[in-house]
């Protein structure tokens, strides 16, 4: 039987804007030991601005810029949202065909009679197409038109006002080791990282690189403890599946992560895990 306590604790979370789908996830957030934190969405606001626009070849701005929109008509990827709103206009869909979203790495499309690529280096790499070396940190999007590299979008993206609070708080709760995962570059993930001192960052992720990351620190953790990572869910489900404890941002995040997650955070602070940590504590302590 659940003693009763557990359902004050769930009570009390969900009065503090954190819903927690089970009695045994409550308990278990007292024997977590790593927190494991995406990026984009989670740590940082997810609201892109584009930055600048880096022409390699005789395309101008402008046209990087449309070029790069149209590419991005279809995705809600908070990247594809900068771009559409930096390039202003509405979009003709009928000037667009054959499109594929390309998870991790950006989009590929028919725009008339060009074929556009938007997206990070792996896509320039798996293409074969040779890219400058931006010199700017932040997010970057390389476009290639026709298969020639045409220049690059420079997009910057901020850390939450929350963030450090959040991860400050988990430290003295006694967590081991907060890490950061991310499928953004390595300037902008150690950047990131080092101003909200985290311990570890891992960038240039795939989705399934970041399941990866889990099994391995799954492998080196002593049984006991507990696995959390926390997610916007955009691409994140397995890893949310994967944890001992999915968390998910229920502020941003998406349906299926909502679902995936065995606990949803209502708002878009993660300072809330640590919250939900305070009241499995109290609760435990009611209840044995
Ligand atoms: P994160 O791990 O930061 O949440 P994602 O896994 O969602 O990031 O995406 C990883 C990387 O893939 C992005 O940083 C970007 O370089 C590229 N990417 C993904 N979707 C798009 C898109 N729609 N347009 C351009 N690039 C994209
Ligand atoms: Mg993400």
């Amino acid at each position: 039987s659940i003693p009763l306590g557990f359902f004050g604790g769930i009570g009390a979370a969900s009065k503090n804007g954190v819903l927690v789908k089970g009695s045994n996830y409550l308990e278990g957030l007292n024997n977590v030991k790593y927190v494991v934190f995406d990026k984009t969405g989670t740590l940082t606001k997810g609201a892109f601005k584009v930055k600048a626009i880096v022409s390699a070849s005789d395309w101008n701005q402008e046209h990087i810029l449309l070029y790069a929109a149209y590419a991005e008509t279809y995705s809600s990827h908070p990247i594809a949202l900068s771009i559409k709103e930096a390039y202003g206009f509405d979009l003709d869909e009928h000037r667009i065909t054959d499109y594929n979203e390309i998870s991790g790495h950006g989009i590929q499309v028919t725009f008339e009679n060009s074929s556009v690529l938007a997206g990070n280096e792996k896509l320039m790499q798996s293409e074969e197409i040779s890219f400058v070396k931006p010199t700017e940190v932040g997010t970057i999007v390389h476009v290639a038109i026709n298969h020639k590299y045409a220049g690059y979008i420079v997009i910057a993206d901020e850390v939450k006002d929350d963030s450090a609070t959040a991860i400050r708080s988990l430290k003295q709760m006694g967590v081991k080791k907060i890490i950061m995962l991310t499928g953004d570059n390595k300037a902008v993930g150690e950047a990131i990282g080092r101003s909200l001192e985290v311990d570890e960052v891992h960038a240039e992720l795939l989705p399934q690189h970041k399941v990866e990351e889990l099994e391995k620190l799954d492998a080196k953790k002593l049984p006991k403890e507990k696995i959390i990572f926390v997610g916007d869910g955009i691409n994140d489900t397995p890893v949310l599946a994967r944890a001992d404890i999915g968390v998910a941002m229920g502020g941003l995040g998406s349906d299926a992560a909502i679902e995936a997650a065995d606990i949803v955070i209502m708002t878009d602070e993660p300072s809330k895990l640590a919250a939900a940590m305070q009241v499995a504590k109290k609760t435990r302590n009611i209840v044995w």
